[in-house]
């Protein structure tokens, strides 16, 4: 039985939660419980709190976890990092007042930045040759500044949005982080053939949803300008139509060139374009 830690409430649950669900495991009890089974799979899933999440995966209470790439470094445990999964992607930076004159690295100088990851400030303010004081807070680190408790701060940033709220700006990104699947460094023979299972299917979610399948109807005469634009998993389906000299091509497309492709379909006479989503993708 392998046992996974992922957060019991907060920006990584759901879609924790959700991935396992794509990943076609079925929990019994799947909310905030401790402690659920899956049904389908020998796999108990611990609700908890994000932080405590690297210590238990260390510890062996959970085989693996999921928890920010950014909780991660911060708590430095001895836990292998196994794959990043592609959401809660974040940054974590450093913030000053809006109207704090800002040039380089070298004006964090004698200030007191308040943040909640302490470990990674001191490293970066450290390789960087920062005298800086550390007031480590444990949360609403961004009201900080404007309450005189510190003078800049370091903490997460997604859209930047909050900062700019509290009147600030960020000026360092020190770290960019996303969900990661974690794992204990000595799983047993049956739970390291579990999770090589796991991520075969976290993988075939992932590879989906970066790709798309597009089927299309052109002239026979435009099919190998066409076939340059697709190269597809391996080589496309051609299946001929009912009119003469008329084909339908089907195959997949990576997400980030899809769009290029499309408009250089269109000159290429192809008609009748779908575009549907992939659910798993093994290749
Ligand atoms: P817990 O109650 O589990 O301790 P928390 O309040 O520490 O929760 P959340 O705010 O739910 O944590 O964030 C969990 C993770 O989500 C972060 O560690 C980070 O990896 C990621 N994340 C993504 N975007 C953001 C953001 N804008 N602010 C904070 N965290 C973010
Ligand atoms: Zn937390």
């Amino acid at each position: 039985m392998l046992k996974i830690a992922v957060q019991k409430s907060g920006r990584l649950y759901e879609d924790s939660v959700k991935l396992l669900k794509e990943c076609g495991i079925q929990l019994n009890n799947g909310h905030k419980q401790l402690k659920a089974v899956a049904e389908n799979f020998p796999l108990e899933v611990y609700f908890l709190r994000d932080d405590d999440i690297p210590q238990y995966v260390y510890d062996g209470v959970a085989d693996i976890g999921i928890v920010g790439e950014n909780v991660l470094l911060e708590k430095a445990k001895d836990i292998d990092l196994v794959f990043r999964l592609g959401f809660g992607k974040c940054r974590l930076s450093i913030a000053v007042p809006k109207n704090m004159p800002y040039q380089t690295v070298a004006d964090l100088h004698g200030l007191k930045i308040a943040t909640s990851y302490s470990s990674i400030l001191q490293k970066y303010l450290q390789e960087n040759k920062i005298n800086a004081e550390i007031h480590e807070i444990s949360g609403s680190v961004e009201i900080a500044p404007g309450i005189g408790l510190a003078d800049a701060i370091c903490d997460l940033v997604s859209s930047g949005s909050t900062l700019f709220t509290n009147g600030l700006k960020e000026v360092e990104v020190i770290v960019r982080s996303e969900a990661v699947l974690c794992a204990n460094k000595d799983l047993s023979e049956e739970n390291a053939r579990l999770l090589e299972k796991l991520l075969l299917r976290i993988n075939s979610v992932k590879t989906a949803k970066n790709n798309k399948y597009i089927m299309l109807n052109a002239p026979n005469s435009q099919l190998k300008n066409i076939f340059s634009l697709l190269p597809g998993m391996k080589s496309p389906t051609v299946v001929p139509l009912a009119e003469a000299g008329w084909s339908s091509v089907q195959t997949v497309v990576n997400e980030n060139d899809f769009w290029e492709v499309i408009e250089k379909l269109k000159g290429y006479d192809a008609e009748g374009i779908l575009v549907l989503p992939i659910e798993k993708m093994i290749v």
